[in-house]
C-alpha cells in the first residue's frame, strides 16, 4: 500500500529565522527558505495535507517551562512568530485551502497538548515529513513523538536547520538510525 504522505513545517518564523529573531538559528535558517517554500508548494499544490506547526507563548507566561530556559519568543500576536520570508507569503495565499492547516503549540513537540494526531489519523496519514527548526529541538522532539505513534519519517535535511551545528548532525544521526527516518 502506498504511504499516504504529510508535510510538517515546523517553527519557521521570525524570532527562529530572523537576523533580528528573539531566538535565531541564524544563516544555517535563512539558508533554507526556498528549499522549506519550495517543499511546502509542492505538497500544497498536490492537494496533500500540509502543516504549520508553530510555537506560540503568552507574554509574562510565569509557569512555563522555557521562561526559564529562552529569551521571549513566538508571543502572540506579534510581528516575531510570523512565518519567515517568502513562506509567509506562500501560506497567506493558500491558508484558506481544505488541507492547508496552521496548529499553535507550546512545547517542542507538535503533538503535545494539539490534536494534530487526531487530524492526521482522521486522513489516514502514515508518513510524515518533517521541515523547520530547529533540527535538535522541536523538530526532534516531534519526530521522537511520532516515531512512538508509529508514523513513517522523512527529514529534508536540506530545509532543517539549528543555531547548534553539532546537534544539527547528531539529531539527523538520530533521526536515521534510532527513529529509522528516511534522510533525503
Ligand atoms: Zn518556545
Amino acid at each position: 500500500m502506498m504511504n499516504k504522505r504529510a508535510l510538517i513545517n515546523i517553527d519557521y518564523t521570525v524570532d527562529f529565522v530572523a537576523p533580528d529573531g528573539a531566538l535565531t538559528c541564524g544563516e544555517p535558517g535563512q539558508l533554507l527558505e526556498r528549499a522549506n517554500v519550495d517543499l511546502t508548494k509542492e505538497f500544497i499544490l498536490n492537494g496533500e495535507f500540509t502543516v504549520f506547526a508553530i510555537d506560540v507563548h503568552e507574554q509574562g507566561d510565569v509557569y512555563h517551562p522555557e521562561t526559564k530556559l529562552f529569551p521571549p519568543h513566538n508571543i502572540r500576536n506579534t510581528k516575531g512568530r510570523h512565518l519567515y520570508g517568502a513562506l509567509n507569503t506562500l501560506y497567506e495565499t493558500n491558508k484558506e485551502q481544505g488541507h492547508v492547516v496552521y496548529i499553535d503549540k507550546t512545547r517542542y513537540s507538535a503533538f503535545a497538548g494539539t490534536d494534530l494526531e487526531l487530524k492526521l489519523r482522521e486522513r489516514g496519514v502514515t508518513e510524515l515529513h518533517l521541515i523547520g527548526v530547529c533540527t535538535d529541538i522541536c523538530v526532534l522532539h516531534t519526530a521522537v513523538d511520532a516515531y512512538n505513534k508509529g508514523f513513517d519519517l522523512v527529514i529534508h535535511k536540506n530545509a532543517v536547520a539549528s543555531f547548534n551545528q553539532t546537534g544539527h548532525e547528531w539529531a539527523l544521526g538520530h533521526f536515521e538510525h534510532t527513529l529509522g527516518a528516511t534522510i533525503i
